[in-house]
């Protein structure tokens, strides 16, 4: 098997098919021997039975169902345990990653030898906002991240089999599969291309789900969150240090006695830099909690070989 190609599906049905055809199209042209490996995370309409219905067509097809929707994340981590492909195409499965480029990255990765190449957006069709904070996480996220990190690339990459034994060696819970592709090394190539506005169905990764993903991406690779806390710690003290020299001046030079108001704006400021720092050690004990939990990321319900 030269070359696999793994969709993760969420209530994809306005494109499954299409996008498989595409998909089918493309690996055919290439003339190399392929799979294509769909998981199907928990959808609730009917993308698994059309993913069934394909594959009684085309046996380069393997199903893999998940047993409730465990997240993109979960479902590319699934995908790739089950591709036994020489290179391994990972994409998002509502044609914002253009099949077309497939082969680019297939010829790319065979001419350079290396072992990723990633697919990074020159342009994105998609709505302001969104495009807006996808940004400004890219910028802080490549500026805290104790790695060096791509900017305006998602999950579309060919990764050779080498890197994607290295990439199933990491067992955290919350995987960002970006970050994970720049952490291992290897000679990582780029192909840029246009990335097109999903024309089929709507996102599945809501806002909610997108902020997640970010936290997860900058807790678990920077150290940034836990130095704030130090940092802000720190001008608290030399705030309190400055309160301590204006509280003695004052006393005397005879400007004192002074009301609440330096009290009250001293309690409030260490208070909200306290609660601060319970917050984000917090989100580092709950992270503890979930490794140490070490549950599985995801559940499989049927494979369909
Ligand atoms: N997806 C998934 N599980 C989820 C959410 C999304 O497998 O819980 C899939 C989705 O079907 C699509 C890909 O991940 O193939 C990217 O999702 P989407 O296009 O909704 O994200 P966006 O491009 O809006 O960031
Ligand atoms: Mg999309």
């Amino acid at each position: 098997m030269k070359l696999s190609v793994v969709i993760p599906l969420y209530n994809e049905s306005a494109v499954v098919k299409l996008l498989l055809a595409k998909v089918h199209q493309n690996l055919v042209d290439i003339g190399e021997a392929f799979e294509m490996v769909c998981v199907d995370d928990g959808s609730n309409d009917d993308t698994l039975d059309q993913l069934l219905e394909i594959k009684a067509a085309h046996q380069e097809l393997k199903v893999i169902s998940l047993s409730r929707n465990f997240g993109l994340q979960a479902a590319i981590v699934a995908g790739l345990e089950h591709a036994h492909g020489e290179y391994v195409v990972v994409m998002d499965g509502d044609l914002q990653d253009p099949p077309e480029l497939i082969a680019t990255l297939f010829q790319k990765i065979q001419k350079s030898k290396g072992d990723v190449v990633s697919a990074v957006r020159n342009d994105r069709g998609e709505k302001r906002a969104k495009r807006f904070y996808i940004r400004v996480f890219h910028k802080i996220f490549k500026s805290v991240s104790e790695e060096k990190q791509l900017e305006q690339a998602g999950n579309f990459c060919i990764l050779s089999r080498r890197a994607v034994t290295a990439i199933l060696k990491f067992t955290e819970q919350n995987r960002y599969f970006p970050g994970i592709r720049n952490f291992i090394g290897f000679q990582h190539d780029l192909v840029f291309y246009d990335r097109p506005n999903r024309t089929e169905g709507i996102s599945k990764m809501s806002n909610k789900k997108l902020f997640a993903l970010a936290a997860d991406a900058i807790y678990s690779f920077s150290k940034w969150p836990i130095k704030l806390c130090l940092y802000l710690g720190l001008s608290g003290v030399v705030v309190f240090l400055l309160a301590i020299v204006y509280t003695l001046v004052s006393k005397f030079t005879g400007l004192a006695p002074f009301g609440w108001s330096s009290t009250f704006l001293a309690i409030s400021f260490f208070g909200s830099v306290q609660l601060t720092f319970l917050g984000v050690i917090g989100e580092y004990i709950y992270r503890i909690y979930k490794e140490v939990q070490n549950r599985p990321v995801y559940l499989i319900k049927e494979v369909y070989e």
